[in-house]
């Protein structure tokens, strides 16, 4: 079966891509492609350093090239492909898709998924779904709990005292500012404690089909910088973040509400990061554009 990557809301499929209208290059890509492009290679470290690179201009090839694996290649099966966001979203709401429980229900996948496997993130909000049975899991629902009982369901997840507190204020918030739904608008969302712009740009991209940023996690900081889209590995500090500006420079705004599910599909499977498949992976070939490719090649040629 054919994968959607707009899990989030926009998809990448013909039928849909076909009905926008094609985006201009856009200026990063042309910068990128007509900058300098400068690589260091230090054979001891085996760090590429980049200022402007080259391959972000090569973005749509990679990406057709990681569509291709996850919808058909070695890259068909990721946990964020039944454990994400949105698959927990609908797997909770069940057919209140467009409703105030789908809506909500995302931000709490969302809400309790950073630093946390997707295992763990789908046990914790299954514990919360039963815990609000016979009703289903609204802000309403959430909120007649306390601390203690939502912290009890959802301790496999990391920070969870924190989260359990976010996510009780976040139901408190819905209820007495938005009518038991979500904000209108992001900026609203933004303000809820604990949620930035990673949570907050997946959850209205999912819950309200409107991309404001791309949602950038460990895996997608990893990957567009291994394909040298950004140059943002070495950030001492906010890494993702840098990563998240540079990325909304380069992909055309139809293309963010994918990046998360394509790349961290991608990331799970095959572009792991610790050791990479490359033996699976498309793009491990000369001339791909793969910065951590072009890296390994280089090194074990000067150590034969
Ligand atoms: S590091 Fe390996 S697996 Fe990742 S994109 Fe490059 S060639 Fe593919």
């Amino acid at each position: 079966m054919l994968k959607n990557f707009a899990a989030n809301s926009i998809s990448t499929t013909p039928g849909k891509a076909a009905r926008r209208k094609a985006h201009p290059m856009h200026l990063g890509v042309l910068l990128a492609t007509f900058g300098v492009f400068s690589l260091r290679h230090s054979s001891s470290s085996s760090v590429f350093v980049q200022r402007a690179s080259a391959s972000s201009a090569q973005w749509p090839a990679h990406w057709a090239a990681i569509e291709e694996m996850r919808t058909s290649g070695a890259g068909v099966a990721s946990p964020v492909d039944t454990m994400g966001a949105e698959a927990l979203a609908i797997s909770g709401a069940g057919s209140y898709r467009q409703g105030k429980a789908f809506r909500f229900q995302t931000l709490v996948s969302c809400m309790l998924s950073p630093q946390t496997k997707d295992a763990q993130t789908a046990a914790a909000f299954r514990n919360l779904v039963e815990l609000c049975k016979p009703l289903d899991m609204t802000s309403d629902a959430l909120a007649r709990f306390t601390e203690e009982d939502v912290q009890e369901r959802i301790k496999m997840t990391s920070f969870y005292k924190v989260k359990a507190k976010n996510l009780l204020n976040a139901a408190h918030l819905c209820n007495d500012k938005y009518e038991g739904d979500l904000p209108l608008r992001i900026e609203q969302l933004l303000e809820f404690p604990g949620v930035g712009p990673k949570v907050g740009f997946l959850t209205f991209s999912i819950a309200r089909g409107e991309d404001h940023g791309i949602c950038v996690d460990t895996h997608v900081h990893r990957i567009a910088n291994r394909l040298g889209w950004v140059n943002t590995i070495q950030a001492k500090s906010n890494g993702p973040e840098k990563s998240r500006k540079a990325l909304e420079l380069i992909l055309p705004k139809e293309k963010w509400g994918a990046v998360n599910g394509l790349l961290v599909g991608f990331g799970q499977s095959i572009c792991e990061a610790k050791r990479p498949k490359c033996n699976l992976c498309l793009l491990a070939k000369e001339g791909s554009g793969c910065l951590h490719y072009g890296a390994l090649n280089a090194s074990s040629s000067s150590s034969s």
